[in-house]
């Protein structure tokens, strides 16, 4: 186990805030997270496991270890006639692994396509998108239990998977995944409804979807809209998307009838957090090296190399004003250091 010191964390992040972390480690196996998590209980420092930095913002220095998830593999565990059974590591890149079952035509995951981040970070806060979330393909996750100093084992049930969060989105720094275990459909059933997915399948004549006309509609899509992070800090959308009851949201769509909105049950829904954003003003606006971003509000973009403080203090802005026009609180997506 190699430790190194005061290390520039700027590279480690899609943000790119110039904060340091006091240790860092690269974890490339199990035993490798035994010994750094022994190492900082012994040292009685704080530690964070950092997959790909893509839905983190440092707003000062972490004084502890950052542990670097870099357990890599994928491994075919089983196939039947109609399914497909893999076990990951948790430092693969997701993008990679999603292309990877593309390729052989098993579906699931596909309009998961183009999501940065690792494997291993993928059921902490059940990635989602077009319709699709991480959990609907999981089948066990094996995590290090630092509370017990045991590995194990948690099925779907027990992950507690649910809108952009999980046990382990909720037990913050408890568990430590080291790999994942997928079920792939060789006859996939499609999740076309997206109006943009629609729209593209539509464009390229594609009346027969596959998942690869899929994953490439939603790498098209992505590509249009969201910003590259290799090109501009963010991490994706800022905030959930909030929920209110049907009462309260008949109330709003009474005063704002161009409100997005879909309904998750009889009596709850979901309110698009970028439309909030955007009616309190904040589209394109830039304030130092923070910006809302032009094509998606409910993206922060970091324009330069500025602190992340200044980010946090952005976003706090935005929850605030929603808060005074639309009686909303937003919760933050990103986790904050
Ligand atoms: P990190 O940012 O490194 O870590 C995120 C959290 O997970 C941290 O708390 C970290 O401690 C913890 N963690 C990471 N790995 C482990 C592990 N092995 N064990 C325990 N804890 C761990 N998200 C979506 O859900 N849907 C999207 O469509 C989407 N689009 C995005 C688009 C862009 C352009 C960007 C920049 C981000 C987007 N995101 C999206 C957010 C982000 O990509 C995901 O949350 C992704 O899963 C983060 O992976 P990561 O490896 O970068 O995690
Ligand atoms: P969009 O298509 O402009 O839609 C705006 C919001 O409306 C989305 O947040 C989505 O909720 C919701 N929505 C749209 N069509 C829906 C439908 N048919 N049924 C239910 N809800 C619907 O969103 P976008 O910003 O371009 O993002 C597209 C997808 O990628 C979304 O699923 C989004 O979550 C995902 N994404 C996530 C991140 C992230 O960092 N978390 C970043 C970029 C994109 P949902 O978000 O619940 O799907």
């Amino acid at each position: 186990m190699e430790i190194s010191e005061n290390i520039s964390l700027q590279a480690l992040h899609s943000f790119g805030c110039n904060e340091k972390a006091s240790y860092f480690t690269k974890i490339d196996s199990v035993e490798a997270i035994e010994k750094s998590i022994q190492w900082a209980k012994e040292k009685n420092t704080p530690y964070l496991i950092l997959g790909s930095g893509s839905n983190i913002l440092f707003t000062k220095p972490f004084e502890g270890l950052v542990l670097k998830m870099e357990i890599m593999g994928i491994k075919k565990l089983k196939e039947t006639a109609s399914e497909v059974f893999l076990e990951v590591g948790a430092g693969e890149n997701w993008h990679y692994f999603v292309i990877y079952c593309v390729q052989k035509g098993w579906g699931g995951i596909e309009n998961l396509s183009l999501i940065p981040g690792t494997v291993g970070a993928a059921p902490i806060q059940n990635i989602g998108a077009y319709g699709v979330e991480a959990k609907d393909c999981i089948e066990l996750v094996t995590a290090y239990d630092t509370q017990t100093s045991q590995f194990i084992t948690l099925n779907n049930a027990d992950c507690k998977f649910g809108y952009r969060t999980s046990l382990f989105k909720m037990e913050k720094t408890r568990y430590i995944i080291s790999s994942v275990q997928f079920i792939l459909q060789k006859q996939p059933i499609f999740r076309t409804e997206y109006g943009a997915i629609k729209e593209v399948l539509h464009q390229k004549n594609n009346k027969q979807p596959s998942v690869e006309a899929i994953a490439n509609a939603v790498i098209q899509i992505r590509t249009e809209k969201l910003p590259d992070p290799k090109k501009i800090g963010n991490a994706g959308s800022f905030f959930k998307n909030p929920t209110i009851t049907k009462d309260f949201y008949e109330v709003l769509i009474a005063k704002y009838p161009k409100l997005i909105a879909y309904p998750i049950t009889d009596d709850i829904y979901k309110i698009a957090a970028g439309w909030l954003i955007e009616a309190c003003g904040w589209k394109g606006i830039q304030k130092g090296n923070v910006g809302c971003y032009e094509k998606q509000s409910l993206v922060i973009v970091h324009y330069n190399n500025g602190p992340g403080i200044e980010i946090y203090n952005f976003s706090e802005e935005i929850i605030q004003s929603v808060l005074k026009q639309f009686d909303i609180l937003l919760e933050r997506e990103v986790i904050i250091y």
